[in-house]
Parts: C-alpha cells; sequence; structure tokens
C-alpha cells in the first residue's frame, strides 16, 4: 500500500529498522503507528477502515468546538469507538482482537494521508488523535498498558533515591495539592522540559538543569506528549512524499471527501445510496413535517418554495433527495414527490411542468438519465459542493447566510420551537468559529428541548447533526416517543422513567 520510501520515513526511529508485515504484530491494543501497512488492502477497504476512524475523530473535534468538560468528551468518545472502532485488550478471547487493530492501524495511516496537505490539517488531526490515543491509554487494561509502555524506549531517567531525597523539599512543591505530596513513595522520572510542556506551564514539575522531574502519577503526559510529538514529525515527512500520489485517480478524490470530513463530521450515510422504500409520507405532509421537523437548510428550500412558488435546479436536487431518501425515514415516493412538485410550483403551466420538471423529479428517482440512485446530500457535501451564488437558496444557513441573515431566519423558524434571543450569542460564536453542524446541533437541543433533549446531547449519545435526513428523523423519533408515552398513560400504563 505504501511505497518503499514512505515506508522508510515512516520506520520505527528508534529501531532504526523498516519493519516488515513478517515481524508487524498487533501485540498491543494501543499503538504509536510507527510503521505503515505494507500489505495489499483494497479501495473498499481503504475507504471504511479510514472512514470509521473519522467518524470518532469528527466527534472529538466537534467536542472541543463545544467546549465539552474532559469526562464527557471520554464518554461520547468511547461510545463512539464501541460503534465504529472498537479496540477489545488481549485478554478477550472471543473477539478477532488482531482483525480490530489491523483496522485501526489502516484508517490511521490512511488519514495521515488524507490530513496531512495543510498546516491547519495536521493541526487538527494531531488534536484529535492525540485525545482518542489519551482516551484508550486511560481506558486500557493496567497490565497491559505497562508491557505497552515496557516496549518502547521513552528516553526517560529514573531518578535514584539519593537524588530524591536531595529534592525533596522542591519536589513536594511541585505537587498540585497536599494529598499528593508523598516524595518517598513515589517514582520519578528525568526528561527534557520541553518534553512535558503542559506540566511545566501547570508548574507540576521541578525542574533542575534542562530536566523536569516528572512523578509516576504524572507519566502519562511524557507518553501523550511523545505521541502528539512523533506524529507531528511523521505528517510533516508524509506530506514531502505526499505530491507523487496525487496522479493517483483512485486514491486522491477519496482522500479530499476524507480531509472535509472535518467540516461537518461524517454521516452514515456517506457513501451509502438511499432506496425509495421508507416511511411512506404523502406531499400533503411534507410543509407540517418541515415546520416541525427539519433543519434550517431544508427549512429555508422549503419557505422560499413556499414564497416563490419555485426552487431553482440546485435547491430543487438538494430539497427533492433529502424528501426522497429513506434510510433515515421520510422516504416521499415517486407519485407523491411529483405531486408536491406540481402543486408547490403552482405559478408553473401544466405543460411546463410536464416538459421541463417532471423529468427531473423522475431523474432525482433513478427512473430517467443515467438511472443513477442518487443519495441525499450530507451536510459535509451540502457545506462543500456546489456553493451558492446570492440568488440562490440551497446551501447551509450555517454557513451560506450572513451573521444577521442567519440570526433573523433562526427566530423565525424556531421560536415558536424555543429557540430565542438570548440562544444566539452561542450559536453565533460557533458559526464564527467555522463549526456550523455543531451550532445547528445546539439548534435541534434547544428546540427539542421541551421533549427531553438536554444541553450536549445532541441528536442522541452526545452525537452532533450529520446529516439532514439525521436531523429529521431524530426529531420525529422523538415526537413519537413523546406521543407514544403520553398514549400509555392516557391508557393508565405505568410510565417507567
Ligand atoms: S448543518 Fe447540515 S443539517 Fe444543519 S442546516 Fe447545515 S447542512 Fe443542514
Amino acid at each position: 500500500m505504501f511505497s518503499a520510501r514512505e515506508r522508510f520515513l515512516d520506520t520505527n526511529e528508534n529501531t532504526g529498522q523498516v519493519q516488515t508485515h513478517s515481524n508487524l504484530k498487533y501485540r498491543f491494543r494501543l499503538n504509536f503507528y510507527d510503521t505503515p501497512p505494507i500489505e495489499d488492502i483494497t479501495i473498499e477497504e481503504f475507504e471504511t477502515c479510514a472512514l470509521d476512524r473519522l467518524r470518532v475523530l469528527a466527534e472529538i473535534e466537534s467536542s472541543f468546538a463545544r467546549n465539552r468538560p474532559y469526562d464527557e468528551l471520554k464518554t461520547i468518545t468511547l461510545a463512539q469507538c464501541q460503534k465504529y472502532l472498537p479496540l477489545h485488550s488481549s485478554s478477550a478471547i472471543t473477539v478477532d482482537t488482531d482483525a480490530e487493530r489491523r483496522k485501526d492501524h489502516i484508517g490511521h495511516f490512511v488519514l495521515r494521508l488524507a490530513f496531512c496537505r495543510s498546516e491547519e490539517l495536521r493541526r487538527r488531526f494531531v488534536k484529535a488523535e492525540t485525545a482518542l490515543f489519551r482516551i484508550r491509554y486511560e481506558s486500557d487494561d493496567r497490565e497491559e498498558r505497562g508491557k505497552f509502555l515496557g516496549s518502547r524506549d521513552f528516553d526517560w531517567i529514573k531518578v535514584s533515591d539519593g537524588e530524591r531525597k536531595v529534592y525533596k523539599e522542591q519536589l513536594a512543591a511541585a505537587a498540585p495539592t497536599a494529598k499528593e505530596v508523598n516524595v518517598d513513595n513515589e517514582n520519578y522520572y528525568k526528561v527534557k522540559w520541553t518534553r512535558v510542556p503542559d506540566l511545566v506551564e501547570k508548574r507540576r514539575v521541578f525542574l533542575k538543569g534542562g530536566y523536569a522531574y516528572v512523578p509516576s502519577r504524572e507519566q502519562s503526559s511524557i507518553v501523550f506528549q511523545e505521541f502528539q510529538t512523533s506524529l507531528t514529525k511523521a505528517l510533516e515527512m508524509t506530506a514531502k512524499a505526499l505530491p507523487r500520489l496525487d496522479e493517483d485517480t483512485r486514491i486522491v478524490p477519496i482522500l479530499n471527501n476524507l480531509s472535509q470530513g472535518f467540516l461537518a463530521g461524517v454521516s452514515s450515510e456517506w457513501s451509502t445510496a438511499s432506496s425509495t422504500e421508507g416511511d411512506g409520507i404523502t406531499a400533503d405532509m411534507v410543509e407540517d413535517l418541515a415546520r416541525r421537523h427539519f433543519p434550517a437548510c431544508m427549512r429555508n428550500l422549503q419557505e422560499t418554495m413556499r414564497r416563490d412558488r419555485h426552487l431553482k435546479h440546485f435547491g430543487r436536487w438538494q430539497y427533492g433527495l433529502f424528501l426522497k431518501a429513506s434510510r433515515w425515514v421520510l422516504g416521499l415516493p415517486i407519485e407523491e414527490a411529483i405531486a408536491f412538485w406540481r402543486k408547490s410550483f403552482s405559478n408553473i403551466q401544466e405543460d411546463k411542468f410536464n416538459k421541463e420538471y417532471r423529468y427531473n423529479i423522475r431523474h432525482l428517482y433513478g427512473l430517467e438519465g443515467k438511472r443513477a440512485n442518487y443519495p441525499a446530500k450530507s451536510c459535509t457535501q451540502i457545506l462543500t459542493t456546489d456553493q451558492p451564488g446570492s440568488s440562490d437558496s440551497h446551501g447551509c444557513p450555517y454557513r451560506h447566510f450572513s451573521a444577521d441573515n442567519l440570526q433573523t431566519a433562526l427566530l423565525s423558524m424556531y421560536s415558536s420551537q424555543g429557540l430565542t434571543a438570548a440562544d444566539l450569542p452561542e450559536i453565533m460564536n460557533t458559526v464564527k468559529a467555522g463549526h456550523y453542524h455543531v451550532a445547528c446541533t445546539r439548534v435541534f437541543e434547544i428546540t427539542h428541548a421541551s421533549r427531553g433533549v438536554k444541553k450536549g446531547e445532541g441528536v442522541g449519545d452526545g452525537e452532533s447533526v450529520t446529516h439532514p435526513n439525521q436531523y429529521a428523523a431524530r426529531s420525529r423519533e422523538l415526537e413519537r416517543g413523546k406521543a407514544e408515552a403520553a398514549k400509555a398513560e392516557a391508557d393508565g400504563d405505568v410510565v417507567m422513567g
């Protein structure tokens, strides 16, 4: 998969040797990714391994954008890992741990290729990967983690008993709380102070002669810093080697798609076509559903169409595929779609509609043209492709509206669902930082608070919005849940909280 030069560049710095597949063993759950996978893998595997990893990293990135406390970030990341990137400890005998670790290994290296291409992408990738490593490190089996640490040379020097006694007072002074002052029973390790900038910044280590004296309880800081430094270096080297890949027409489009993944997370519908089976909604239901369940991008299209009795090409494409998609409910059947568009384009003569628009709608459903089963657009696609001009209404309001227009639109769309002017500063700060789907997620939480959604819960399990259909589906699900609970109560059933 990687050339001999790339293998050399990524080789284990500690041994200075290129590892081959025959001695590349997944002995540990934790991985510093010193050596790339050098076996043959298919393009599908290349993409799947990377997408599943990106789902986890994108959620970590969203958590940073939302300033989630570390414990919350950890809980959400562990749940995402469980779903997309499970890594069991070596003692799990019923699980193919080698397959799990191979997937983790391949996914990491594919994403290196995608995220090495600009300084900004490298910085975000390293931050998210280091957080993932830390969470796995902290949740690792203690004994296994010890063996993993023993397998690497972290270049730390154990402080002798004599030296510890000499600096006892200074070592005790560096402990953050009195509870942690037990210099006699603590092991200390010396490393160059530049390797633990976080501990130096927080004044949690004693500094002497260019060395930081790190207590064993803070040893993990050295490990995380080492992971971060070596990944940063490796990404820079990969970036230098990358230009030769530019001619590969199979891989480059995949890498381009992957590097967009941080912009709005990765939707589960990323590469899946949607079918036309589904929830079976009808043309008459759309307007009401839009008002109650659609995200801002689709509400804007619905409202523009109601006002203008028309939508331009990209707007029809975005909205039509959204209404058609069934994987995350809706699933407007073709006959209903034609009825819906016909009714909505009420200023257009029957002849013109049949000639110009009926064909387009059938095309969306794969019944004309190249008969493709086009999937609904994810947030990433809406945010990054077919940029709208000033007279267009497709796109994502959080990204494509001016700040003033966005605030006015949000209040007009969602004030009946609980959004107030007081909520806007928080939303606008997130928009300003470029985290559009995070702003959309916050609006979802606010407008579904009456259905029990709390801040930080996102569209479920802390997940952010990554697809307009996921937003609408979750909204409908919450409404059904509430209706069922109300019915059960009316029927006299006991509803457990
Ligand atoms: S973030 Fe996604 S779902 Fe929300 S408005 Fe933008 S494109 Fe639509």
